[in-house]
């Protein structure tokens, strides 16, 4: 029993009327969940005493629920087709829009017409939706588990720039996963709240986030308490891989591998150079200077130092870019450098002393780096939500966020009329007047758009609804109201109305790319019912499908550089192929499978040469970029 309570002002005092919430950060690389426990807010560990769990799931043909993180990600390289990571660049994103991915994806996407891509697995297709739902679940049952207890609310993070269509389909993945999604919270906005900048009575802040392969740079305002988003900015191909590939470049320099022995270089010696480029980076944060050692083959070995000068020469044009980006968000939001009062670290690679350093000289003042820049968004998250599951008082802290895309309609001669302007506030609501443009016209399409552009076409359609019953009157006569909301999740609603009669006809936005609720509902009940029966048949189906797949693709591979095989080996990888194709009639689903990793095996090294030609020529396109 507690000899004495302590209680926080506007807080619960009994234990049970304290309602579990948690923050989470669904990240690209790696998601985390938070918690507030008296009154202070940290990440939950995992029974291993992990804090990330990378955003990897992978899906396999026996078990019901899939492998989630450290596991999922170590059977990344030989289950590349059931193994999926980075699925937060798929949400909310259209089949069209990923398509031209492919070929740099491992993944097999479902050629469908439907709106919500699939990936086809051992598991069945899954969308984008479902794999981030299961990493949602793995965060979940970890937080009832180390809580003792179920949530009764989650608030999950999303970046600033994230459309309507993003947004709902993380808050559908939610609904998946069996949360209570409070509300998405900006990523910058909730790493502002970790440092407790909410309550700070007025003031500008950069939130600077750079991660393994992202830039985002968010400018937010704060006047009493309230939070606004006044512009984001970045760079989806910029990060700490990219200080690894600079490193890499220097080691080879240094090891005196020239172009033509680096395009020797294996698939997995190539790997390793990245890996000690990479532990070599991490190191100088801590120490001036580190040996590092390459085996590049038997004979082949390369030591020497680096220290953090040499470091800082050939990262300093790769942090040098994100200043621009930096100077381009306050010229959006309209602020100078000197309006800036506080700058906020986020993501693994601002541990980094240079960028700390460039990054001070540029706002002129000492960033923020006293939370950890990986959970510092987790547990930001975590005092949201704790605000509003009502664990403490309800008007202790207000979020206001932006609408990253400009919102509007479709007009006569296939333009868009913009109705909300991007960088606006949310919540919001802004209504416009249109006429009739026929005499006596009786109906009109309002077509709802998303984006910056003039002409449709260029712009991202949210949806079409119809008004009809206009009261026939002479062309322009008509006074037709239009209506655009978005509410705090940043979810759109638009209502057309005619004045004098009154008719009305709206829509909710429930974006193309998002899932209805029936569909969630039937993919819930599917997982519960699935027949054992049907099993079998779909194996083997999928194996089938699996086995042309690798047919086609192989044919391809050899027609374009089948010269860079001996004849010998020729041989061997059309010896399993013969062997695949004979198996493939047949109806045992792991006699193809086994005949499927035959030839994998017989064409791994056929793949790595593939594969160092095109990385070399990465490689190569890297070096240009660096010096523009
Ligand atoms: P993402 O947001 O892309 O998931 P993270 O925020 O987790 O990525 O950052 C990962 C990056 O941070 C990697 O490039 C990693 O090498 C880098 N990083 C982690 N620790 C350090 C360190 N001590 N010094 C420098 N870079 C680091
Ligand atoms: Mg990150």
């Amino acid at each position: 029993m507690a000899l004495l309570q302590i209680s926080e002002p506007g807080q619960s005092t009994k234990p049970h009327e304290r309602r579990l919430a948690v923050g989470i950060d669904l990240g690209t690389t790696n998601s985390l969940v938070a918690t507030v426990r008296s009154g202070q807010a940290d990440t939950l560990a995992d029974e291993q005493g992990e804090h990330l769990l990378p955003s990897v799931v992978r899906y396999t043909a026996t078990d019901a629920e899939p492998e989630v993180g450290l596991g999922a990600k170590q059977h990344a390289a030989i289950d590349p087709l059931n193994t999926i990571s980075s699925v937060k660049r798929f949400m909310g994103r259209a089949v069209s829009e990923i398509k031209h991915l492919g070929s740099q994806l491992p993944y097999d996407f479902v050629d469908t017409e439907a709106s919500v891509p699939r990936i086809k697995t051992v598991a069945g297709e899954k969308s984008p939706i479902e794999i981030s739902a299961a990493i949602l679940t793995s965060l979940k049952q970890r937080a009832e588990q180390s809580l003792g207890d179920e949530l009764t609310g989650v608030v999950i993070t999303v970046p600033a720039y994230f459309d309507d269509a993003q947004r709902q389909a993380t808050k559908d993945a939610g609904k998946l996963a069996g949360l209570n999604v409070l509300r998405l919270l900006n990523e910058p906005t909730a790493a502002a709240v970790a440092y407790g900048l909410d309550k700070d009575a007025e003031g500008i802040t950069a939130v600077y986030d750079l991660g393994g392969g992202t830039f985002d740079i968010s400018i937010l305002k704060l006047t009493k308490g309230v939070f606004e988003v006044m512009s984001t900015a970045g760079d989806t191909a910029l990060g700490g891989d990219d200080f690894d590939h600079a490193i890499a470049k220097w080691i080879m320099e240094q090891a005196g591998i020239n172009d033509e022995a680096s395009n020797k270089l294996g698939q997995n010696q190539i790997r390793h150079l990245l890996k000690v480029a990479c532990d070599a980076k991490e190191a100088l944060t801590e120490k001036e200077s580190v040996t590092i050692s390459v085996t590049f083959d038997e004979k082949n070995t390369w030591s020497g130092t680096i220290n953090r000068e040499q470091l800082n020469n050939l990262i300093d044009p790769l942090i040098q870019k994100t200043i621009v980006t930096c100077r381009r968000a306050l010229r959006d939001a309209n602020v100078k450098v000197d309006d800036v009062q506080t700058v906020v670290m986020v993501g693994g690679s601002t541990r980094n002393l240079r960028v700390r350093e460039k990054l001070g000289e540029f706002f002129a003042q000492p960033p923020m780096v006293d939370i950890d820049p990986d959970k510092v968004v987790a547990i930001g998250a975590a005092l949201q939500a704790d605000v509003l599951v009502g664990n403490k008082a309800d008007d202790e802290m207000l979020l206001l966020d932006v609408i990253p895309l400009s919102l509007g309609l479709e007009t006569m001669g296939n333009l868009v009329e913009k109705i909300i302007p991007r960088n606006t506030t949310i919540p919001v609501t802004r209504a416009q007047d249109f006429t009739t443009f026929k005499d006596g016209q009786t109906a009109m399409t309002i077509h709802v758009v998303q984006g910056e552009r003039e002409l449709v076409s260029d712009c991202r359609s949210l949806g079409r609804f119809s008004l009809h019953d206009i009261p026939a009157m002479v062309a322009g006569a008509a006074r037709i109201r239009v209506m655009f909301q978005v509410d705090a999740d940043g979810l759109l609603s638009v209502t057309a109305s005619e004045e004098t009669s009154q008719v009305e006809a709206s829509i909710q936005i429930k974006p193309s790319y998002g899932l209805t609720d029936t569909e969630i509902e039937t993919m819930l009940r599917d997982s519960i019912t699935h027949a054992k029966g049907d099993v079998e048949a779909r194996n083997l189906r999928e194996q089938q499908v699996e086995a042309d797949r690798v047919i086609d693709a192989l044919q391809i591979a050899l027609q374009q550089d089948g010269d860079l095989l001996e004849e010998g080996e020729v041989k061997s990888i059309e010896q399993a192929l013969l062997e695949l194709h004979q198996v493939r009639e047949g109806d045992d689903h792991r006699k193809i499978k086994s005949s499927i990793d035959k030839l994998n095996t017989a064409t791994t090294e056929f793949a790595a040469r593939r594969m160092n030609n095109s990385i070399k020529q990465a490689l190569a396109g890297h070096q240009v970029d660096e010096f523009d």
